[in-house]
This record gives structure tokens, sequence and C-alpha cells, in this order.
């Protein structure tokens, strides 16, 4: 997958086949439901030019600006918690770097987590990563990241994953 991947959705064919795949009006919190294709993963994918892409990614450079490159990997991460969600006021971008910086705020070191809490965290698919990030003392960029196997990949998880 390339990036950045902003111009993709501005082709407004393109957009309308993304946006006919997307349900703005069913969700009570306001999501915007992916109700095409998802991956094993639960985020939803879309395909371009043969090429797939997350639609949140897609979703967030269309509609906030292209994800930086940095020093720092950056995620988008949900508010919301639902990864096959696509509404832009739900997105946010998480990295490393602001995990670093949130501990340092709060006047401690980077939170340490055991395989036992990964693996509860990885079992709570429908909790939501503010109240995990509360109940293990970590930032919510951590909870992000661990959902999406981006740290902590060698704790056992669901085969698909
Ligand atoms: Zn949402």
């Amino acid at each position: 997958m390339t990036y950045p991947v902003r111009e993709l959705l501005e082709d407004p064919a393109v957009l309308a086949r993304f946006m006919s795949s997307v349900d703005t009006t069913s969700d009570p919190n306001g999501c915007w439901l992916w109700t095409a294709g998802k991956g094993a993963n639960g985020y939803g994918g879309f395909s371009i030019n043969h090429k797939a892409y997350y639609v949140h990614r897609l979703a967030y450079e269309h509609w906030h600006g292209t994800i930086p490159k940095g020093p720092y990997k950056l995620y988008v991460c949900h508010e919301c918690d639902v990864r096959h969600c696509v509404n832009p006021d739900h997105l946010w971008l998480g990295t490393s770097k602001h995990n670093a910086e949130d501990a340092a705020v709060k006047g401690r070191r980077p939170a340490k987590l055991t395989a036992s809490d990964v693996r509860e965290i990885l079992a709570s698919p429908n909790e939501r990563g503010v109240d995990l990030a509360a109940r293990y003392n970590v930032s919510k960029s951590t909870i992000c990241r661990i959902r999406k196997n981006e740290v902590w990949q060698h704790v056992d998880r669901q085969p698909d994953q």
C-alpha cells in the first residue's frame, strides 16, 4: 500500500463509489458505517485500480489531509472504536511519540503492560479504547496500536489477525 492516498477520493466517480458503501444515517453515535467488504481484522477495504486500501485511512486523508511522514509512524485510530467507521470526525492520528509524551505529561514512566493484560485487551473488542486505556493506565494510542497488531505482536492472537 502506498501513501499518500489523499488524491484517490478526489476523483468524483471514485468518491461516489466509495460513499455508495457508506451508511451515514443508521448509527446512533454518528458512525459512518462501511457496508462493503471488511478484512478479517474488521477494517473496511476498498479497491481503486486493483489496489486495496483501508477505508478509514482513505477517509482520514480525504477529509483531514495527507498523513504526514515523519520520524514517528502514524496510526489512524477510531475515537468510536468502530473499526469499519469512516466518519472523519471519529478518526484521529495516534503516534508512538504521543505515547511517550502522554506518559511524560502525567509524570510517570510509560506504563508496563503484561502479556496477560494484552490478551485481555484483545479479548475485549467491544470495549471502548478510552475505557481500556484508563483501566490499564496506558494511552489510547497504546490500545489502538495493540488492536492494530503494531505492538505486542508476540502475544498469541486469533489466527486471522
Ligand atoms: Zn465512528
